[in-house]
């Protein structure tokens, strides 16, 4: 636990949980890692700042950053290409730029049946 000021940071991740609330049995739930923190109340103005103190909350939420997956582009169209699997004369397709615009570009096609391929153009 540290206290600087009146702000109560959590001692697992450094996560800002709120202000004391001069409740010394109340406890303080840390809604980044789950730690629970026991209040206390401040005795002290501590002015000496760590910055170490302060470590990965930033950093834990930015791997939360959520990627996109095949399902959710928006871009799809219907090519007549044959599946492999179920013999379907029409796939979904998607093209996705993956390098510079020299390089050409990965078409991604989806059948309803699941099945999945891709082709370099
Ligand atoms: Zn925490
Ligand atoms: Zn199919």
């Amino acid at each position: 636990m540290s206290v600087i000021g009146s702000l109560i940071f959590c001692t697992d991740c450094g996560n800002l949980l709120r202000e004391s609330t001069g409740d010394a049995n109340a406890i303080l739930h840390c809604n980044v890692c789950g730690t629970r923190n026991k209040d206390t109340i401040p005795q002290t103005i501590i002015s000496e700042s760590k910055p170490s103190s302060f470590p990965s909350a930033l950093r834990a939420k930015r791997s939360a950053v959520q990627t996109l997956s095949a399902e959710d582009r928006k871009t799809e169209a219907v090519i007549k290409e044959t599946c492999e699997k179920c013999g379907r004369k029409e796939m979904f397709y998607t093209t996705v730029q993956l390098r510079s615009a020299d390089e050409g570009s990965t078409v991604f096609y989806r059948c309803v049946c699941g099945f999945k391929k891709t082709s370099n153009n």
